[in-house]
């Protein structure tokens, strides 16, 4: 999920297409190439790690000769970041190269066939099947070999292909995955998004889903999926190219809270076949889920409220007890662990050192443990019995949104496989599977719903500190957004089971104390109202996280924020949304840096 590039021209095409990956890095790497035509002879360099590595190797482009080419900076989906799985892949017959973003979600089915028909793999990669894919449809017309080949896919794809039979000639397709095309003077160009292509031109075309190109440094065609040639505009960009790489918006934070539906979406896409939980990467047998007598569930920071939230679908659905450790007292506790025990291990970069040590451990004693990761052939991804990726694509800011909101909906989704396994979910089923499937919608609908946060935050960004209650589910979900609060704000925030207060917290509650009340679990929903009315007595302003037609909590709170009304053991990826954007417009009055808080680390790899 990362960057591609193309040119074609008059000019060495080598060094353009590594200063357009170099814009494109921000979206995340691993790993990178670049394949170059030269006459009719194809030459493709892959690196790992950063663009610098691929400009190193070629004399930053000088050592390879062609004015026509593509490049990709790898964000791994599938298989590891090694130098065999960057891109560009080649067709056996070598005539093609292929760049490609996104995930191809039936390419295992397409592998076996190509397989079958003779072709090898070279690489672990779901994009190396379009590339033999194209291979096998080429009678002499790359455009109708791509409309073929595209016809073959599901899932989402921008895809670059040079031919050896064109010199001269870029190919480019889309969907789902952005790809816009650069207008140049005697040079065209194609890149992911704008940064890539504006130090040379501002004029551009969009590529629709559906659509593809053939670019030469003359002429660009642009067609629909059934090869018909359209008419495309071709428009000045003037975007500020800071903001280009945020797309529009001023901090990745906020563009990454407003990507949650499409990553929570990439996330349940390939795990519900035909209204069924399916994981392909998980095949524990039932006998050996019989055995499990404990789960525990170890992380660290929002990792570990990930697993707060998660807690309540697994017990419930599996009725196996479920505990959780932080990973830094887990690795120093001598747990007790055996064969019976599952331990699921949540980090999004997968490389959080104190959860790797923890994981060790527990794995020692016999434990089998599942990752939910973000990073694919991370060092717990490796580490672990069966890796689970989130597939919420690269994470820029800091304090984490889709990472943890893909995180929890992996825990929802395994409570329904594991339920469903046990024998455990009988007539529920179904009613479970749509709930998560419709929640990348409530996640929008959450974002929509509440226009006011930005003037919630003018009138609370200036106090002392900020207290969140809730109980049960809306306890679990107080903890990630205290702590969102904290990190980006720098406001001192508390979360507290509400049914806790009494017991000592309470004592804080003064005059205009900001309460943050989340009352989103209708079964307790009346206990989290005596709290509410308990706080308000000494003097608290309640900004309460409700459902719009709650009447009782919308007539007692100061302050409202809104979420759809959904089952409260999955509403915690939807109840966290106002959560972030609040923690957002606070931090954003107050100055802060957003997206780079202070004293703090995306991806923290030391104890
Ligand atoms: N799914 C492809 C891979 O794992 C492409 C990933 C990307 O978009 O960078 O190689």
């Amino acid at each position: 999920m990362c960057g591609i590039v193309g040119f074609t021209g008059a000019q060495a095409a080598a060094p353009i297409l590594l200063e357009g990956l170099k814009k494109l890095e921000y979206r995340g790497y691993d790993s990178a190439g670049i394949a170059v035509m030269d006459n009719s002879v194809i030459s493709v360099n892959k690196v790992t790690g950063r663009i610098a590595n691929l400009c190193e190797k070629t004399d930053d482009g000088k050592a390879v000769p062609g004015n026509t080419g593509i490049g990709h900076t790898r964000w791994a989906t599938h298989g590891a970041p090694t130098s065999e799985n960057a891109h560009p892949h080649l067709s056996n017959d070598g005539k093609f190269a292929v760049v490609h973003n996104g995930i191809i979600e039936n390419y295992m089915s397409l592998r076996e066939e190509l397989i079958k028909e003779g072709y090898h793999f070279d690489s672990e990669t779901d994009t190396e099947v379009i590339v033999h894919l194209i291979e096998k449809y080429y009678k002499g017309s790359v455009r109708d070999a791509l409309i073929k080949t595209t016809n073959r896919l599901r899932g989402s794809y921008a895809i670059g292909v040079i031919c050896n039979d064109n010199p001269g000639t870029i190919y480019a397709a889309r969907e789902a995955s952005p790809l816009i095309i650069g207008v140049g003077t005697d040079e065209n160009y194609f890149a992911s998004d704008v940064t890539a292509l504006v130090s040379h031109t501002r004029n551009v075309i969009y590529l629709e889903d559906g659509e593809f190109a053939k670019i030469t440094s003359e002429k660009i065609q642009v067609f629909d999926c059934l090869g018909k040639e359209i008419d495309k505009s071709v428009v000045r960009v003037m975007w500020d190219i800071r903001a280009a790489e945020k797309g529009g918006y001023e901090h990745f934070m906020m563009k990454e809270i407003k990507e949650q539906p499409a990553a929570v979406k990439a996330t349940i896409a390939p795990r519900i076949k035909d209204g069924k939980v399916i994981f392909d990467e998980l095949d524990i047998s039932t006998d050996k889920l019989k055995s499990i007598n404990k789960i525990l569930i170890t992380a660290c920071g929002s990792a570990y409220y990930a697993g707060c939230a998660g807690k309540y679908a697994l017990e419930k659905l599996c009725n196996i007890p479920v505990s959780l450790e932080l990973a830094s007292e887990l690795r120093y506790s001598e747990p007790i662990i055996d064969e019976h025990t599952l331990l699921i291990v949540i980090s999004q970069s997968g490389e959080t050192a104190d959860t790797i040590a923890a994981m060790k451990e527990c794995k020692e004693k016999g434990a089998t443990v599942i990752a939910i990761v973000n990073v694919v052939g991370s060092t717990v991804a490796k580490l672990a019995d069966y890796a689970v990726y989130t597939w919420a694509g690269p994470e820029i800011a800091v304090a984490t949104t889709k990472g943890y909101t893909t995180q929890v909906t992996v825990l929802y989704l395994l409570s329904i496989f594991f339920g469903d396994k046990l024998g455990l979910i009988k007539e529920n089923y179904e009613e479970y599977v749509k709930c998560v499937q419709s929640l990348p919608r409530f996640i929008q609908q959450a974002i929509d719903m509440n226009p006011a946060i930005p003037t919630l935050a003018e009138k609370y960004h200036e106090s002392k500190a900020l207290f969140f209650i809730g109980r049960n589910t809306d306890y679990a979900t107080s903890l990630e957004g205290a702590l969102k609060m904290k990190e980006i704000s720098y406001l001192h925030s508390e979360a507290y089971a509400a049914g806790e207060l009494k017991h000592g917290t309470i004592a804080l509650i003064e005059e205009h104390q900001p309460v943050i009340a989340l009352c989103c679990n209708s079964k307790i929903m009346e206990k989290t109202l005596s709290n509410i009315v308990e706080v308000k007595a000494r003097g608290a302003e309640v900004l309460a996280l409700t459902f719009r037609n709650n009447e009782k909590i919308v007539s007692v709170a100061d302050d409202l924020m809104f979420i759809p009304e959904i089952d409260p053991i999955f509403s915690g990826v939807i109840e966290i949304v106002p959560l972030q954007l609040l923690a957002y417009y606070v931090a954003k009055e107050n100055g802060c840096d957003i997206d780079k808080p202070k004293n703090l680390a995306k991806s923290v790899t030391v104890e």
